[in-house]
C-alpha cells in the first residue's frame, strides 16, 4: 500500500472510578436495576514520532467534591506507558466536561485540539442552566480560556486530520461540541468514542446516556461512529469497565489499569 499512514498504538488508561447503578446510565430505563460501576479514562495515541494525549481527566480535589474515587493522576497514568505530561506536545480534547479537561497545568507544552463549538457551548448561554453546567468545572473551563490566550488552542470545526492516520470528527449530542477520534491501527480504523457512548450498551442498544445536550445529535453520533469504525469491536466506549475487561492489558503489571485498544479484544461476548 503506497502512502498508507503509519499505524498507531492506542492506550486506555484508567485513573478513577465510581459506583453506580444501571438505571443511572440509560434514558430508557431497564426493568431490572443492578450495580453498574463507571471507569474514568484518558487515552494515548502513540506513533513512531509523536504521541497524542486524548483528554486529561480531573484532579483529586474535584474527585473529593463529586464523590469519585481518584486512583492516580492522569499524568501518573501516562507515565506508566512512558509519556511525560510536562513534555507532551499534543492534547486532543473530546469535550470539556470536568472529567475530561482538568489538570491542564501538568501539560504546559501541549498544543490543544478542540472543537470551536465546544468552547462556545461551555462559555455560552446554555451555561445559565444548572442542569447543563453541572458537568463542567469553571476552573477547568477558565484554564482552557487561558490556554487560548496563550496561543495553545488549535480550533477544529467539524472534521480535521490531525496527522496522517488520526482525525477528529464532531458529533455533539452529549455536549454541543463533542468530537470522536478515528485512528489507523494494525487492525484497521479504531474510533475512540469518549462520551459519544459512555457504555457499549448506550450505542449497541441505542439507549442514550441521560447526561445529554441534544438527544437527536447523540443518536446521529452513534451512526457516525458506526460509519467511522471498522466494526463494533473497533469502537472504544468512554466510561465502560468492559474496555479493560475485553482488551489486552499493556503489560501483566498493568492489568486492570491500562488496555491496548489498538489490538483486537481478547473476548467480546
Ligand atoms: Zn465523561
Amino acid at each position: 500500500m503506497a502512502n498508507a499512514p503509519e499505524t498507531y498504538e492506542i492506550y486506555a488508561i484508567k485513573y478513577a472510578q465510581r459506583n453506580a447503578f444501571r438505571a443511572q446510565h440509560f434514558i430508557f430505563s431497564d426493568a431490572h436495576d443492578v450495580p453498574m460501576p463507571m471507569d474514568y479514562f484518558v487515552w494515548a495515541i502513540v506513533g513512531r514520532k509523536a504521541a497524542y494525549v486524548v483528554d486529561t481527566g480531573f484532579d483529586a480535589e474535584e474527585a473529593r467534591k463529586r464523590g469519585r474515587e481518584h486512583i492516580r493522576t492522569p499524568a501518573e497514568g501516562l507515565r506508566l506507558i512512558g509519556i511525560e505530561a510536562e513534555t507532551a506536545e499534543h492534547i486532543i480534547f473530546s469535550h470539556m466536561h470536568y472529567d475530561h479537561c482538568g489538570n491542564l497545568g501538568m501539560f504546559p507544552k501541549a498544543k490543544i485540539y478542540l472543537q470551536e463549538r465546544e468552547m462556545g457551548y461551555a462559555t455560552g448561554k446554555y451555561m445559565r442552566e444548572e442542569v447543563l453546567r453541572q458537568a463542567f468545572s469553571v476552573d477547568y473551563v477558565t484554564d482552557l480560556v487561558r490556554a487560548l490566550y496563550d496561543d495553545r488552542v488549535e480550533y477544529v470545526s467539524g472534521v480535521r486530520e490531525i496527522a496522517p492516520g488520526i482525525s477528529v470528527h464532531h458529533v455533539g449530542g452529549h455536549t454541543d461540541g463533542l468530537q470522536v477520534i478515528r485512528v489507523w491501527t494494525k487492525r484497521g480504523w479504531v474510533v475512540v468514542a469518549s462520551d459519544a457512548t459512555h457504555f457499549y450498551d448506550n450505542i449497541f442498544r441505542t439507549n442514550p446516556f441521560p447526561v445529554v445536550f441534544n438527544v437527536g445529535h447523540m443518536l446521529e453520533g452513534y451512526r457516525t461512529i458506526h460509519e467511522l469504525a471498522e466494526s463494533q469491536q473497533h469502537i472504544i466506549a468512554g466510561h465502560d469497565p468492559l474496555v479493560l475487561a475485553r482488551f489486552p492489558a499493556a503489560s501483566k503489571e498493568l492489568q486492570g489499569t491500562v488496555a491496548r485498544v489498538d489490538l483486537a479484544p481478547l473476548h467480546w461476548e
